[in-house]
């Protein structure tokens, strides 16, 4: 039986109408939410997700700012304009878009947000919150997975999950909010002896690994649910085949454009899971909603108050 497809782009649209609720709810009080989104040169996929984030905060009634350093900027030029957000109160959240430049000591600009503020979920001290439940800032896109289980009703305490990826970014705080949740987990990487079969024991399968269509059948246990993380964009024709050979509204629009998005998952494991998130409209959505709720919860946490209802992270 197919996969009941888990459709990310209305779970974040749900968590993005809350994010607006309680928005209007601080107005009330005479607070507006404020982050601040730091592009630094001209990277054209950095550009693109700025204009969504900044989008999305004008959607949600949250303020936003976006400073836009040269190309050339110094660690220590980063590291002044970061103090001077950190001191500045109208603003709540602080976003770093990364890369950063090759002469740019990122860890060092990254440790520099105040914890407070650190609407990413980078900084070790959320890192150290998440891992001691403590309240805290939590990673987007893995705070998106567990939205994405919890509002599909997926069981998750007790169930065998396995993370595929240990990225600072993803797979480590994943495998940290599945541990919370209740979860076994068993996080993979490149050294992992017998990947598939590892993969097989999952209930829950999460792939952030960014090799498109990597996870195939064999790594699938039936009916078991499969979150994709990867966004890896395809050129070659070959490749395309090898993935959605057959799929005329894809190759429709593979033709047009000369590229398309895939994750890391094959297409062909709809047949086999019981729950699967798409690409695109799976996991990617969900990282700017929880952008906007990270930046709801740092105002209120910031000014004492209790944090969000929505919060499930
Ligand atoms: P990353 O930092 O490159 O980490 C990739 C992980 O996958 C590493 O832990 C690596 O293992 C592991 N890996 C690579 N090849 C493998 C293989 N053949 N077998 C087993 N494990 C393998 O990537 P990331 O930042 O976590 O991102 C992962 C994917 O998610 C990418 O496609 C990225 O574009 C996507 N992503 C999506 C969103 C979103 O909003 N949807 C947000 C962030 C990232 P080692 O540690 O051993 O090298």
């Amino acid at each position: 039986m197919a996969a009941l497809i888990l459709d990310g782009t209305k779970i974040a649209q749900q968590i993005r109408s809350e994010v607006a609720a309680e928005v209007r709810t601080m107005a009330v009080a005479g607070v507006r939410p404020g982050l601040a989104v730091v592009l630094v040169g001209h990277n054209p996929a950095s550009e693109i997700y700025v204009r969504g984030k900044v989008k999305a905060c004008e959607e949600v009634g949250i303020y936003s700012e976006k400073l836009t350093p040269p190309e050339t900027a110094s660690t220590t030029e980063l590291l002044t304009l970061i103090e001077d957000l950190n001191r500045r109160d109208e603003i709540d959240g602080i976003l770093v878009q990364l890369p950063l430049p090759r002469q740019v000591d990122s860890k060092k600009v990254l440790l520099s947000v105040d914890p407070a503020k650190d609407v990413d979920g980078f900084h070790p001290m959320n890192v150290g919150f998440l891992s001691t439940q403590r309240p805290g800032l939590v990673p987007c896109t893995p705070a998106g997975v567990l939205e994405i289980l919890k509002r599909s009703n997926i069981p998750i305490a007790g169930r065998e999950a396995v993370v595929v990826g240990r990225s600072d970014i993803v797979g480590k705080p994943a495998a940290m909010l599945l541990i919370n949740a209740n979860a076994t987990v068993t996080v993979c990487h490149s050294k992992t002896h017998d990947l598939p079969g590892v993969c097989r024991r999952a209930d829950i399968l999460v792939a952030a690994i960014g090799r498109a269509g990597m996870i195939t059948r064999d790594f699938v246990k039936p009916g078991a649910t499969v979150i994709d993380v990867g966004m890896n964009t395809i050129t070659d024709e070959r490749e395309f085949q090898k993935l959605f050979g057959g799929n005329s509204k894809r190759e429709e629009t593979f033709r047009k454009k000369g590229t398309t998005l895939v994750g890391d998952v094959h297409p062909g494991v709809a047949e086999f899971a019981g729950a699967m998130t798409p690409v695109p409209g799976g996991v990617g959505p969900l990282t700017i909603a929880m952008l906007m709720f990270n930046t709801v919860k740092a105002a209120k946490m910031r000014r004492g108050s209790s944090v969000p209802e929505l919060s499930r992270a």
